[in-house]
C-alpha cells in the first residue's frame, strides 16, 4: 500500500483458462539455449536462465543474498558525494538493484506455487514475506531519498523513458510521504500502520461473518437435485440450510429458487454480512484514507489511488464511469423489461418489479430458455495439444514470432516444457517461457501468468531478455480421452498466453516499465482483448475439431448461440459492475479532514439508482471484499474491458480479422514493446490511430451504434 513498488515488485497475472501440454516426445534432440547464444550477441542481448534453487536451505540463502545485495547497491546510493550526483548514481542506480531483487523474489514465487517439495515451498512462501517486509522499507531510506533529492535539485534535463523514470520514481517518495516534513511525515506513517490494522480486521469480519438460513424443501422449489445432497446442507426433517457467506450455495440458491420469499430472505442475509462489525470499521477505513491524502497534498482518496493509474485522478474515473452508466442504460433497460416480463407472467402481477434478488432467477431461466449450449460436448472439440498448438499458430503468424521447444535443464515436474520466442524475421531471440500446465498436490490452483527474470537494459548496455511461467490447471487427460478443454479454458489460454507475449517481446529500457509492468487499469486490457478471438468461427475453424473426427467443426449456429447468450444479459452484468464501481469512488470522493460520512448511506442510494431495487436494511458494502485493496480501484475492471473492446475493433476492421498480421505487428510494436515507457494513453492511441471510444463496448455488449457519442473517454481532457 504504502508505494506502487511492491506491488510491481512481484506481478502475477491471473485471468481464465489454461493450457495443457501433453509431452510430446520427438526423435531428434531439442535444442538449448546455448544454442541461441551466437543469435543473441549479435542482437546484443542476455538470455539468462533462471538458477532454481532446489533446496530449503538454497531459497533462504537466495534471499538472504538479493536483500544484502540490494542494500548494499542502497549504500552506495545514500554514501556518495552529494555535489557529485548523476542520473546514473540515483534514479537508474535503483531502477538497477530493485529490479535484480524483483527477479529474486519473482523466482521465490514461482517456487513457492509450483515446487513439489512442500518443504521447498515452504523456505519460498517465507523469502517472500522476508523480501515484501524489506521492500517496504526501500521507500523509507532517507539517505537514499536525499540522494535522489540532490539529483532532482539540479533541475535535470530528461527527456522520454529517462524523464518518465525520474519523475515516476520521485512520485513514489512524495506518495510515501518522504517529502513531508519528518513530524508530519510521522503521522502518515501512523495512519497508514492504523489503516493496515483496520483493514485486517475488515478482511477477519468478512471471513468470519457466517449466515445460515434454514428453508424447507418446498421453500427450495426449483434448486437442483444435486444442492441437497451436498455435504453439510440437510440438517433435519425438511429442513436444509443455506450458508449466504458460501458463494456457490448463495449463488445456486438465488438463480434457482422460484419463491420470491426465499430469495429475498437469503439475499438479505447476504447483503447484510458483517453489518454489525464492518459499517463501523469500513467507516474508519474511509475516514483514514482520506486524512493520509489530504496530508499528502491530494483532494480525495480516489486521487491519490488513481494518480498512478490511466485515471490519473478521481474525476476521470469517475466521468469514465458515468459514461458507460449512460451509454449503456438502453439495454439495461430492455433487458430488467424483458425480465420482468417473465416474473408478471410468472406472478400474474403486470406489475412486478425485478428486485436484486431476482435477476440472478429470471437471467438464468432466459438463458435455459433460448440459449442453452451443452458445455460438456464442446470439450470434444477442444483436446488439449490441438489447442495449444493452434494458438501457437495463430499468436506467431500474427505477432511475427517464433517459438521453439527447448530443453529445460531443471524441471520442477516431468512434464514441465521450455520455449524460446523468437523474432521470425530477424531471429533475435526474444525471451523464454515455461508452460506447467496440469494440476498437483500443492501446485497453485489457479491460471496465471507470473514473470520470473523482466526485460531490461543493463549497465554494460546489453539487452536482459525476459523469463516467464504459465501456472495452469488444465483437466488432466483420462485413461480412455486426452485431455479435453472447456470452452472457457480455452478462452483462459488465450488470455493468459498473452501475458506471456506481453512480457517477453518487451523493449523497455528500466525494470520498472518493462513488459506487464504497465497502470494496474491496463494490464489486463490486451489479454481481455485476445479473448475475443476464441468467440470467432474463423479462429476456431483454425484448429477446434472433434477429437475422434478431425473434419467436424464447431456449428456454426452453436457458436451464433454462445455469443447471444454472452450479450444477452451483459447490460445487468455491467450496470451492476458500474454500480459497483460508482459507490466505491463515491465512497473515496474529497471529504473535509474531520467530516463523518458512512459507507452505507452512501452506497445503499447508488445500488438502487444504478442497478435495482434494494431492501433498505441491508448493507453490500460491509460484505464487500474489494474496499481493502481495490479501494477506489473497482472501475478498473469495467475500464479494462472498454479498453480491450475498442483496441480489438484494430482487427475487426482489418482485412484478415483477428488473423491479421498487420493488426498484430502493431499491437506487438506500440502495445507489447512499450510497456510502461511511454505514457499506455498514447500507446493505446497510436495502435488505435485515433482517440479512444466507449462505443466499442457498449455495441460489443449490445447496445446499437449511435445509443452513446462519448468519444476520447477516460482521463482525456485534463491530462493531455
Ligand atoms: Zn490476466
Amino acid at each position: 500500500m504504502n508505494s506502487m513498488k511492491t506491488t510491481s515488485f512481484i506481478r502475477v497475472l491471473f485471468l481464465a483458462l489454461t493450457l495443457s501440454l501433453t509431452p510430446t516426445f520427438r526423435a531428434e534432440s531439442l535444442k538449448t539455449v546455448d544454442d541461441f547464444t551466437a543469435a543473441a550477441t549479435k542482437a546484443n542481448a542476455v538470455l539468462t536462465l533462471p538458477d532454481w534453487e532446489h533446496t530449503p536451505e538454497a531459497v533462504d540463502a537466495m534471499m538472504k543474498t538479493a536483500i544484502d545485495t540490494a542494500n548494499k547497491g542502497l549504500d552506495e546510493i545514500g554514501n556518495q558525494d552529494l555535489s557529485k550526483v548523476t542520473f546514473k548514481s540515483t534514479v537508474v542506480a535503483l531502477d538497477d538493484l530493485t529490479w535484480a531483487a524483483g527477479n529474486a523474489a519473482s523466482r521465490a514465487v514461482v517456487t513457492k506455487e509450483s515446487n513439489t517439495d512442500p518443504k521447498v515451498r515452504e523456505a519460498a512462501e517465507n523469502a517472500v514475506k522476508i523480501f515484501q517486509d524489506w521492500a517496504v522499507g526501500i521507500d523509507y531510506r532517507e539517505d537514499v531519498y536525499k540522494a535522489l533529492k540532490a539529483f532532482a535539485d539540479t533541475k535535470p534535463k530528461l527527456t522520454g523513458e529517462d524523464k518518465k523514470l525520474f519523475d515516476e520514481t520521485m512520485r513514489d517518495y512524495r506518495r510515501a510521504g518522504l517529502a513531508l516534513a519528518p513530524e508530519k511525515r510521522k503521522e502518515v506513517e501512523d495512519l497508514r500502520k492504523e489503516l493496515a490494522k483496520v483493514g485486517t480486521d475488515f478482511d477477519t469480519n468478512i471471513v468470519n461473518a457466517k449466515g445460515p438460513v434454514v428453508f424447507t424443501k418446498a421453500e427450495l422449489d426449483g434448486v437442483p437435485d444435486s444442492f441437497f445432497s451436498s455435504p453439510g446442507v440437510k440438517t433435519g426433517d425438511d429442513a436444509y440450510t443455506v450458508m449466504s457467506n458460501v458463494t456457490w450455495q448463495y449463488v445456486t440458491v438465488e438463480e434457482n429458487a422460484k419463491n420470491e420469499a426465499t430469495r429475498k430472505k437469503l439475499y438479505v442475509i447476504h447483503d447484510s454480512l458483517a453489518k454489525d462489525t464492518n459499517r463501523t470499521v469500513l467507516n474508519q477505513m474511509l475516514a483514514l484514507r482520506n486524512k493520509i491524502a489530504l496530508r499528502l497534498g491530494y483532494k480525495s482518496w480516489d486521487d491519490f489511488q488513481t494518480e498512478v493509474k490511466m485515471a490519473k485522478t478521481g474525476a476521470g474515473a469517475k466521468k469514465y464511469i458515468n459514461d458507460l452508466i449512460s451509454g449503456i442504460q438502453p439495454k439495461f433497460a430492455a433487458e430488467v423489461a424483458d425480465l420482468q416480463k417473465m416474473k408478471a407472467a410468472d406472478t400474474h402481477d403486470p406489475n412486478a418489479k425485478i428486485g436484486t434478488w431476482d435477476w440472478r432467477y429470471y437471467d438464468n431461466q432466459l438463458v435455459k430458455q433460448k440459449y442453452a449450449v451443452d458445455k460438456e460436448a464442446l470439450r470434444d472439440f477442444f483436446p488439449f495439444q490441438k489447442v495449444v498448438d493452434g494458438m501457437f499458430n495463430i499468436y506467431q503468424s500474427i505477432f511475427g514470432l517464433k517459438f521453439e521447444k527447448i530443453e529445460a535443464p531443471y524441471k520442477w515436474v516431468d512434464d514441465l516444457q521450455l520455449y524460446m520466442v523468437t523474432d521470425a524475421a530477424s531471429g533475435e531471440p526474444l525471451g523464454m517461457f515455461y508452460l506447467d500446465m496440469f494440476p498437483r498436490e500443492g501446485k497453485f490452483n489457479h491460471f496465471a501468468e507470473f514473470g520470473i527474470i523482466s526485460g531490461k537494459q543493463l549497465v554494460d548496455g546489453k539487452y536482459q531478455r525476459p523469463v516467464c511461467a504459465l501456472l495452469c490447471n488444465f483437466p488432466p487427460p483420462s485413461a480412455d480421452k486426452p485431455s479435453l478443454m472447456t470452452h472457457a479454458d480455452v478462452e483462459t489460454l488465450f488470455h493468459e498466453f498473452g501475458h506471456c507475449l506481453h512480457e517477453i517481446t518487451t523493449r523497455a529500457k528500466y525494470g520498472r516499465f518493462g513488459g506487464t509492468h504497465v497502470p494496474g487499469d491496463f494490464v489486463e486490457a490486451p489479454s481481455q482483448m485476445l479473448q475475443n478471438w476464441v468467440w470467432d468461427k474463423k479462429v476456431l475453424d483454425t484448429f477446434a475439431a472433434d477429437y475422434r473426427d478431425p473434419s467436424k467443426k464447431i456449428p456454426a449456429d452453436i457458436i451464433q448461440k454462445m455469443n447471444d447468450a454472452k450479450k444477452a444479459t451483459a447490460g445487468i452484468f455491467y450496470r451492476r459492475q458500474f454500480a459497483f464501481a460508482s459507490l466505491d469512488l463515491a465512497m473515496h470522493d474529497a471529504h473535509p479532514e474531520n467530516a463523518q460520512w458512512d459507507c452505507v448511506d452512501i452506497s445503499n442510494p447508488i445500488l438502487e439508482k444504478v442497478f435495482l431495487p434494494i431492501d433498505p436494511s441491508t448493507t453490500m458494502v460491509t460484505y464487500f471484499g474489494h474496499m481493502n485493496g481495490y479501494d477506489a480501484g473497482y472501475y478498473g475492471y469495467a475500464w479494462a474491458d472498454a479498453i480491450a473492446a475498442d483496441m480489438a475493433t484494430v482487427f475487426e476492421k482489418a482485412p484478415q480479422g483477428y488473423l491479421d498480421k498487420q493488426a498484430g505487428m502493431k499491437l506487438r510494436k506500440e502495445i507489447y514493446e512499450q510497456g510502461d515507457s511511454r505514457d499506455v494513453a498514447v500507446s493505446i492511441e497510436k495502435f488505435l490511430g485515433r482517440k479512444q471510444s466507449v462505443e466499442p463496448f457498449l455495441e460489443k455488449i449490445g447496445v446499437k451504434g449511435g445509443g452513446n457519442k462519448n468519444k476520447a473517454p477516460g482521463p482525456s481532457k485534463e491530462q493531455r
